[in-house]
């Protein structure tokens, strides 16, 4: 490492010129966009000092984005898409009727429009575009990265689709967060809470819910469970306002233009219902019926109670699957917390008032403005990063289709290990390393991640080589094996990519396996770890016979070999205890025969050494 020296007389330090990261919501229904600043975090406005920007892209002779492409949304519907989030990463199969309508009749997945098919992902990198240019623009500086928010439950291909997108908006991705782990690092709860407190983020968006339990251990914020619904939001509120209005205003079959305009209303009735006690609303000019509807909050909360009770359930869940009863802290995120019956509901649930401060629209953007400017390097090494860990063990096969975990699960990341493994049959010159992920014990039993192999291992015999195998899991989730043979120094390795794609619904579900099998799995691995064995001494057995059989008399050889027999015959039977009885037996037995190969082996190196040097040597 180079010394620095300064000028003689500059005693100044030059200062580092500040990067800019930063971080990003992309919401359903409004994405924000924040910053780290020498002043502190936050959010940053457009030119007209609006925070929200509405998640709508209206495809014309130009793309509009945002307050103006909803304005667009009831008189050109064909060419405005909203929602694009619920389908990212999504395929035909995983939507309802209601979700398809406006998609174009073809097989990815793409909005019809005048202008040509737009995927989600084009519509989201528009929208991100349109936050980076404001971000630009507010500060006249390049963007140096930028960190965005995911709902907890997106799974891996609705995480690639997100990355995709910002990577077409032509911005460096530095992390994905998930969006309540962000909630939480705004609220500073990862500096300033006890160890084992237990925090629960409860986000009700526009179009999903996220209930988070996290807790604090050692010095980190670590997610014990999640849980919620990627199809229950605000918008479902507004639906239930839709249906209540199409019944008083006997409509039965609004058009799709109509049912965007209803479901406009809707939206504005929920949203003074937050500050009103009641609201009174005129028809459309497409309702013949004329009658002006007044709806109470109190109305209004018994039509919604069963979407409240739904969110209640999931947080029963969540805090059931993390193992826990209490709560230290709520924090309530996303836009649909303002309307009073959540925080009461919440409040009762968790026992403990919620934390709201913040406002709920910027809870998330802001925490993940704070990672970005840590992330782009302006941090001092003093603040907490977050870390992910890993969501289930990491591991390889050896020999009789068991795994060995080289990477226990929960390990924080980055992460690399390293064990030393050896052949299990004489001369062998190749090895595979089958790379697997999961907590049980067989191989069939865990999910296969990649497979390779290391040859031009030197001929030895059996467990004589030494092949060195590193796991290392970088920041991103991406793994890389490498496999040496010691001797030689040759030497393989493979990157794993990407990280583990796997739902939170899926870790869940090998979690839960792996513990209700945990006692069938320990039979399973003695039985093949007696099987192993047995083979082992069999081979051995069979081997020093063909070499050295000459040693043992007819009989005793006989008397041998139906010993051998006897444990050949049970070895595929799942009698771990008598395997392991005829294998004792059968070593017994074979000792003798040992003892005289070992006194002729020795003999052999010896001739032709006099036995004065042997003395002299004693
Ligand atoms: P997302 O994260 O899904 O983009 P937001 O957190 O921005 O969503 O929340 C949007 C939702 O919040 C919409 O359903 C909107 O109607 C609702 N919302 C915003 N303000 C209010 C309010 N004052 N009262 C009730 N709901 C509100
Ligand atoms: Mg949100």
């Amino acid at each position: 490492m180079l010394l620095q020296i300064s000028e003689p007389d500059s005693g100044q330090v030059p200062q580092r010129e500040r990067k800019r990261g930063l971080g990003i919501d992309l919401g359903t229904t409004n994405s924000l966009v924040a910053v780290k600043t020498a002043s502190g975090v936050e959010v940053i406005k457009d030119a007209t000092g609006e925070v929200l920007l509405p998640s709508v892209v209206n495809f014309g002779e130009v793309v509009l984005v945002g307050h103006e492409a909803k304005a667009t949304a009831s008189s050109d519907p064909k060419n405005t898409i909203v929602s694009a989030k619920r389908l990212m990463g999504r395929s035909r199969e995983d939507l309802t009727v209601s979700q398809t309508m406006g998609l174009a009749d073809s097989d990815r997945l793409a909005f019809d429009t005048d202008f040509g098919e737009k995927t989600p992902v084009e519509v989201s990198s528009e929208i991100l575009r349109a936050l980076a240019k404001r971000a630009k623009e507010n500060a006249a500086a390049e963007v140096d990265g930028v960190v965005i928010t995911v709902p907890a439950y997106f799974d891996d291909s609705q995480r690639q689709a997100t990355r995709q997108a910002a990577e077409l908006a032509g911005l460096n991705v530095l992390r994905m967060l998930n969006e309540p782990t962000a909630a939480a690092v705004a609220y500073g709860l990862d500096e300033s809470i006890d160890e084992s407190s237990v925090v629960a983020v409860y986000d009700l968006g526009g179009g999903t819910f996220d209930i988070s339990i996290l807790r604090m251990e050692r010095g980190l914020l670590r997610v014990l469970a999640t849980g919620g619904d990627s199809a229950l939001g605000g918008d479902d509120f507004d639906e239930c306002i839709v249906d209540w209005l199409l019944k008083a205003w006997s409509l039965s079959h609004p058009t799709y233009a109509e049912q965007r305009e209803l479901m406009g209303i809707a939206r504005e009735i929920k949203e003074s219902l937050t500050q009103l006690d009641a609201i009174s609303v005129l028809p459309p000019s497409f309702c013949s019926d004329r009658e002006e509807l007044t709806l109470s909050r109190e109305e209004f909360n018994t039509l919604t109670r069963g979407l409240v009770v739904r969110t209640l359930d999931a947080c029963r869940q969540a805090m059931s699957d993390a193992g826990i009863t209490d709560v230290t802290q709520v924090v309530l995120v996303g836009g649909s917390t303002r309307m009073p019956v959540i925080g009461i509901e919440v409040a009762d649930f968790f026992g403990c008032e919620p934390l709201c401060t913040l406002d709920p629209d910027q809870v998330v953007a802001l925490g993940a403005a704070m990672q970005a400017d840590v992330l782009v390097g302006n941090g001092d090494g003093g603040e907490a990063l977050l870390l992910d860990v890993i969501p289930l063990s990491l591991g390889l096969e050896t020999y009789g289709g068991l795994i060995e975990k080289i990477i226990p699960r929960n390990s924080v990341l980055p992460v690399a290990k390293a064990q030393e493994f050896t052949t299990a049959k004489d001369g062998q010159t190749g090895l595979v390393v089958h790379v697997l992920q999961g907590e049980r014990e067989r191989v069939e039993d865990c999910r296969s991640l990649a497979r390779f192999e290391l040859s031009g291992i030197p001929p030895m015999v059996a467990g004589a080589a030494r092949i060195r195998v590193t796991f290392k899991v970088d920041a991103d989730g991406l793994l890389e094996v490498s496999a040496r043979e010691e001797i030689t120094g040759t030497e393989t390795s493979l990157v794993v990519k990407p990280s583990f794609g796997l739902s939170d619904d899926e870790v869940a579900l090998m979690l839960r396996s792996s513990q209700q099998n945990a006692a069938e799995d320990m039979q399973a691995r003695q039985l093949r770890e007696a099987r192993v064995e047995a083979e082992s001494l069999l081979h051995g057995l069979a081997g020093a016979l063909e070499a050295d059989g000459d040693l043992l008399s007819a009989e005793e050889r006989g008397e041998l070999e139906s010993t051998a027999a006897a444990l050949v015959n049970i070895i595929e039977g799942d009698d771990v205890e008598a395997i392991r009885q005829r294998t004792e037996t059968l070593g017994q037995a074979s000792l003798t025969f040992a003892e005289r190969r070992m006194d002729r082996s020795i003999k052999s190196a010896l001739s032709g050494v006099a036995v004065s040097e042997l003395d002299d040597s004693d």
